[in-house]
């Protein structure tokens, strides 16, 4: 088998500074050692791809860059030092780790996405709103082949973020979770992933074409911020004998619910931060966290191995994407609507067009 034709100049989606995007012809980049080169098929649009665009965090990305990190393709090249779990022509995800220095303290206990010298895709090194992404090896997505690239790139963050989140929960089957932001991007794999780990769900968002998604993908219960005249009240009363839900998976991109979600999670409860809005901060009463021993964590992407069965899910067909497909070079029109709030599932953009 001849190998594939790499072009030297690609199509990419530029931030070449905070705030806007110029969509260009740029230099396809060769990989390092221990990396591969993946043509990107297709990539998902993340809120953090925004938020790296905004500069709304306090860590700077690099500059100019090219962001994307859910991005689903093909082995196209690798160094000399990757072995032969991974090859030309394998399937294969470019995720928000790019790359971590796997010898750390917490790399050791895999807890990559800790690691000081993490490489983050389309923050820190470009991304997968381009034609051919570079990732180190050790932590690309393994995609069996035959799978549909379109439909699991939104997996390799959204998916295995919420599935982590889950997990970090310490939620039980049969136990309920509220998902903060259900609607979105994250919320709508979340609703699924805690259906497929036998967990009740109440979706929390705004909007009749957000709960009549969320019904769909079978959220137990659906409670409206824009209608709701009292959040907490409702989403209690939504859980067995009005105890509130065992756990929150907050993927909001707003600081009031933040503020909200431990006056109605139940008991001994776990209130998971995974939405990142700007600027934002948490706040409780210590004597209702004290006296109710509530939990208030963060969780943070996933490691390889959250990787690896957040996929499995996908593969045993009990997650369904729900997504809609863009070229590349309508990335604008996908952040405009997600400014507006108005993204119902995920956009995918085609890198090839
Ligand atoms: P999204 O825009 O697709 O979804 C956000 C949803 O929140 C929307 O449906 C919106 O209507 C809803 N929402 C807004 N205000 C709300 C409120 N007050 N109550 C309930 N719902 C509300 O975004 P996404 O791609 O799903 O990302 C969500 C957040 O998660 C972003 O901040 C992103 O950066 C972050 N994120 C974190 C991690 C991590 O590892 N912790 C990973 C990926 C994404
Ligand atoms: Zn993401
Ligand atoms: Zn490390």
């Amino acid at each position: 088998m001849s190998p594939p034709q790499i072009p030297s100049e690609q199509w990419a989606q530029v931030v070449e500074k905070t705030g806007s995007l110029v969509y260009k012809r740029i230099p396809v980049q060769k990989p390092g050692p221990d990396e591969v080169l993946i043509n990107v098929k297709y990539s998902g649009v993340c809120h953090t791809d925004l938020h790296a665009m905004m500069g709304d965090w306090p860590l700077a990305t690099k500059l100019p860059l090219v962001g994307g990190h859910e991005g689903a393709g093909v082995v196209v090249a690798k160094g000399e030092l990757v072995s032969d779990d991974l090859n030309i022509g394998d399937y294969a995800g470019i995720k928000w780790l790019n790359g971590s220095c796997l010898a750390c303290s917490f790399c050791r206990q895999s807890d990559e996405p800790l690691c000081g010298k993490a490489l983050l895709s389309g923050y820190t090194v470009d991304g997968s709103f381009q034609e051919y992404a570079i990732a180190k090896a050790a932590h690309v997505a393994r995609i069996p082949k035959g799978t549909n690239l379109e439909e699991i790139a939104p997996v390799l963050c959204a998916g295995i973020t919420v599935y982590k989140g889950l997990k970090e929960s310490g939620v039980r089957p049969g136990q309920w979770v509220a998902i903060v932001g259900a609607g979105g991007g994250l919320g709508s794999m979340a609703l699924q992933y805690a259906k497929a780990m036998g967990l009740r769900t109440v979706a929390i968002d705004g909007g009749d074409d957000k709960a009549a998604h969320c019904k769909s993908l079978g959220a137990s219960a659906y409670v409206d911020f824009l209608t709701s005249k009292d959040i907490v009240a409702d989403v209690k009363a939504a859980t067995p004998e009005g105890e509130g839900p065992h756990a929150v998976l907050l993927l909001a991109v707003s600081e009031k619910p933040f503020q909200q979600a431990t006056e109605y999670v139940r008991a001994r409860g776990a209130v998971v931060c995974i939405g990142l809005p700007a600027n934002a901060f948490l706040k409780a009463p210590v004597f209702d966290t004290v006296i109710r021993m509530i939990q208030i964590k963060g969780s943070y992407v996933g490691n390889r191995q959250d990787t690896a069965e957040a996929l499995d899910f996908y593969a045993r067909g009990l997650i369904k994407v729900p997504f809609k497909t863009v070229g590349l070079s309508e990335l604008s029109n996908v952040y405009g609507l997600m400014k507006e709030g108005k993204i119902v599932g995920r956009y995918v953009v085609d890198c090839s067009r």
